[in-house]
């Protein structure tokens, strides 16, 4: 018998209706003979007003209440699921993250998942019953409730097809599919049909939200194939699988985020081991640095400038006023107002010359580049957060991304 994992997000179980319609379609699935497990998000903004709420109460950090609060969401959201399929004669239990034996480290509010002991969900799908999980969550060794982080009821369905060896994870959205770049920013954005893992894990990564890209990481470790589509049509969607697609293709897509704040010391001595206090220092207050860029300066003294994501701006500037009169660096600079502009295709490494048609295109549309870093997949610019989506539309069009390529 196949086994499906379906994930739900946000706006598809949005309203009354709109869960009856997602009750409607796992009917549709079981019906048609696949054993099925289903994963929720929160009912809409439900997660963002939680996070509101706490903030009224309180200014202060609390994440173990944090992570209690906000596995609410999607508490109500798994029964009311429930209720809809057994309501159309398909008997179905929903499972807190607890209960469907998803364990994760203690780190509360970005917690990781460490196993899936799904004995129980097995249990219920050999009695036949759809069972619909909890997304975002689950439990400590300790038995604390943890949460994986804003976007992590997709890492929850990943991980479950991988523990259940589901043939596929599909992933139902609010957009048809993955597309060249974000279709809410540049209209003439194009459906990927297929993508290879590397390729989504660096969209995910680098801004494309569509995927929480530790789902993505999961996925092409333990190779389970994901289909990206709409929860509002039947059409296909997005095909994340393994390795390259048949065709040549330089570039696959655009990224962007602007959930960033630029941070810089400036005046850093030239000697071995500072890079490694800098970044041992801000690593250890579990902020991911997302990239780093080394600049000789005057008299012998580098500047080191990297990016951070927004929210762990507030954990960085303390350790970073330290870290500065520990390595006897002059200042330090933060710039919150800029964003990341990523070019991201696997032919990158292969195609000389896209790097100088990127930078073309950002002149053209009187864009400036504040910071450039590449990889073999990847062109990153750090650019002004107001001129972004302009130049994300610029990007697309100069390089012809519409086309099918
Ligand atoms: P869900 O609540 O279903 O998890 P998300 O809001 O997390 O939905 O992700 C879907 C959104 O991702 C889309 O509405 C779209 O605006 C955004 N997005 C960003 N980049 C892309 C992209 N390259 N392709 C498709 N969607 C994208
Ligand atoms: N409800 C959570 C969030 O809004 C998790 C998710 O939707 O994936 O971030
Ligand atoms: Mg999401």
């Amino acid at each position: 018998m196949t086994l499906l994992v379906q994930k739900y997000g946000g706006t598809s179980v949005g309203s009354p209706e709109r869960i009856q319609n997602v009750a409607e379609r796992i009917v549709r699935t079981r019906r048609g003979g696949a054993d099925l497990v289903v994963v929720v998000s929160a009912m809409g903004d439900a997660t963002d007003d939680l996070i509101d709420l706490a903030r009224q109460v309180s200014t202060r950090s609390h994440p173990r209440e944090m992570d209690m609060l906000l596995t609410a969401g999607e508490r109500i959201s798994m029964a009311l699921v429930a209720m809809a399929v057994n309501d159309r004669g398909q008997e179905a239990v929903s499972f807190t993250g607890s209960q469907s034996g998803i364990v994760t480290d203690a780190s509360h509010t970005q917690a990781k998942i460490l196993e899936v002991k799904a004995d129980r969900i097995r249990e219920e799908l050999k009695r036949g019953r759809v069972v619909i999980v909890a997304g975002f969550q689950g439990v400590s060794k300790d038995r604390e409730v943890t949460t994986l982080g804003r976007g992590g009821s997709d890492t929850t369905a990943v991980a479950l097809a991988a523990a259940l060896e589901a043939s596929e994870c599909e992933i139902y959205t609010d957009v048809d599919g993955v597309y060249t770049a974000d279709p809410r920013i540049v209209e003439g954005a194009r459906k990927l049909t297929r993508l290879s893992y590397d390729e989504m894990l660096e969209l995910a990564s680098l801004g494309a939200n569509v995927l929480h890209n530790r789902s993505v990481d999961i996925a092409r470790r333990f190779q389970v194939p994901i289909h990206v589509r709409s929860s509002f049509n039947w059409n296909e969607g997005s095909r994340v699988a393994r390795g390259s697609t048949m065709e040549q293709v330089v570039i696959r897509g655009i990224a962007h985020d602007k959930d960033v704040a630029k941070v810089a010391l400036v005046g850093v001595p030239d000697r071995p081991g500072v890079a490694s206090e800098i970044f041992q220092s801000i690593g250890g207050q579990g902020v991911n640095v997302r990239m780093i860029v080394q600049a000789s300066g005057q008299d012998g003294k580098n500047d080191v400038t990297f990016t951070v994501g927004s929210h762990d701006v507030n954990h960085v500037l303390p350790v970073l006023e330290e870290v500065r009169k520990k390595i006897g660096a002059r200042a330090f600079l933060y710039d919150p107002d800029v964003a990341m502009l990523s070019v991201v295709g696997e032919g990158l490494a292969t195609s000389p010359g896209t790097a100088g048609r990127v930078f073309q295109a950002l002149a053209q549309a009187g864009v400036n580049i504040d910071l450039i870093s590449t990889s073999s997949i990847t062109i990153t610019c750090v650019v002004r957060q107001a001129d972004a989506e302009r130049a994300v539309r610029s990007l697309h069009e100069a390089l012809e991304l519409e086309r099918e390529p």
